[in-house]
């Protein structure tokens, strides 16, 4: 597949909008890709570029701090323009260039449109706003000055970030855990029963509990300063703090009812250089679907893939070879577990345990599609999934 053409020279103005990873790492790429031209990075929270994972693990137990979180390199610092604290509320094509809400008129060669996405919530009865969530920095600190030790927590959600968040709970000293998801082993859809016991198995073991397999759909305040979750089945769970991880919608409201199409969820579509079939504009991170994700053969939401597209966006901008993709790879931390899961595990059609056992939580498992592997998971099995990844990349440089 050819590039798409970009409309840049490198003397070019580059518009970035959004402040986030894979925004850093346009402006980044671009710089070491040889682009001289104007950059300018426009986003809408009123602080530097910071790096999301830690918000639900080491920054939400305050074992680090928001300038741990900082992208950019102080030593070697991006030669841009931050524009931080006003959003895009407007994309135009004709001329080129993004409205602020402080009314600025950003003109540029390429656009690149990287806003993430926004956490879910559920319908909330009352006045304190309902459930906490988890997305940016401001959710992370409400949490983390809230206090947790003795309390009851109901998580609505059963992914990686709210059993993350759970596990520094847990380790924050909350008196009572009720998980909310609607799969009974969290995760067995997408990552196998034998993973998905052996993770519930982790959380049971420190006295989390998993309440029935049924969607939350609501929160009500009532009269004690507590709240009570409502789900499906006419149960409530009552506690002190309820914090949903239901997912989140690409941060796209801005751009509806303009020329960029758009899937059900809000996602910008692109093709697999970023480019939204506009001239000059081009869409990466958690508010894109590129054609191989929305084929299903790459991930959705996870820190690599936003950095890889971040590289490949960069480059086609600047006319240079494409990038190719690496094996898709995410990481999980829960308590002392490191979950490391690498390759195509959702296209597979079998699971095999190859080490550990489910009852101790230190599994390494194989994914396999008609036989042949494709996929790696391991949980603190950090030198097995390090091996499998170097030996993938060395494979696809081999046949490239
Ligand atoms: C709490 C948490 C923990 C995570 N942990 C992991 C993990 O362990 N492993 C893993 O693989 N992935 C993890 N992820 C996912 C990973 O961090 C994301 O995939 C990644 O941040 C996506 O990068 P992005 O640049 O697309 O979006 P973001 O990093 O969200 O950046 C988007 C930026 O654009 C801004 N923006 C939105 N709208 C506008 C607008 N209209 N104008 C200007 N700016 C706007 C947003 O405020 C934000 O600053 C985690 C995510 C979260 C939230």
């Amino acid at each position: 597949m050819n590039a798409p053409a970009a409309n840049l020279s490198s003397q070019g103005t580059l518009i970035i909008v959004g402040a986030g990873l894979a925004g850093y790492h346009v402006a980044r790429q671009a710089r070491q890709q040889g682009h001289t031209g104007a950059i300018s990075i426009i986003g809408d929270e009123p602080r530097p570029a910071y790096d999301r994972p830690a918000l639900s693990k080491a920054f939400l137990n305050g074992t680090v701090n928001f300038e741990d979180l900082h992208l950019d390199d102080p030593a070697n610092p991006l030669e841009v323009t931050w524009h931080s604290g006003s959003g895009a509320v407007e994309l135009s094509t004709e001329p080129l260039g993004v409205l602020t809400a402080d009314g600025t008129f950003h003109a540029g060669d390429n656009v690149v449109i990287v806003t993430g996405a926004e956490a879910q919530r559920l319908p909330s009865f009352g006045r304190s706003g309902g459930a906490f969530v988890l997305r940016n920095v401001e959710d992370a600190l409400a949490l983390r000055e809230r206090m947790i030790e003795g309390q009851r927590i109901a998580m609505v959600g059963g992914g990686f970030l709210a059993l993350e968040a759970v596990s520094t709970f847990i380790d924050r000293g909350a008196a009572e855990i009720t998980i909310i998801a609607n799969e009974q082993f969290p995760g067995e859809a997408r990552l196998g029963t034998s993973v998905a016991q052996a993770i519930r198995g982790l959380h049971e073991k420190r006295g989390v509990a998993f309440g029935p397999s049924v969607f939350a759909h609501s929160v009500t305040d009532i009269e004690d300063g507590s709240q009570v979750l409502n789900l499906t089945n006419g149960d409530t769970v009552q506690a002190d703090i309820i914090v949903c991880a239901i997912g989140a919608t690409p941060a796209t409201r801005w751009l509806r009812d303009g020329d960029l199409a758009l899937d059900p969820s809000g996602a910008i579509l692109c093709d697999d250089f970023g480019f939204t079939g506009i001239p000059g504009v081009w869409a990466a991170g958690d508010c894109s679907q590129w054609t191989s994700q929305a084929a299903g053969l790459r991930p959705i939401g996870q820190w690599q893939e936003a950095v890889e597209q971040a590289g490949i966006v960069a480059a086609a901008i600047m006319g240079a070879p494409p990038v190719p993709f690496q094996e898709p790879y995410f990481w999980s931390e829960q308590y002392d577990v490191m979950i490391q899961g690498a390759g195509r595990i959702a296209q597979s059609n079998e699971v095999h345990v190859l080490d550990g056992s489910i009852e101790d939580g230190d599994l390494l498992v194989s994914y396999r599609l008609d036989g042949e592997e494709i996929g790696i998971l391991g949980m603190n099995r950090m030198r097995e999934v390090k091996r499998w990844r170097k030996m993938r990349t060395a494979r696809a440089l081999a046949t490239a």
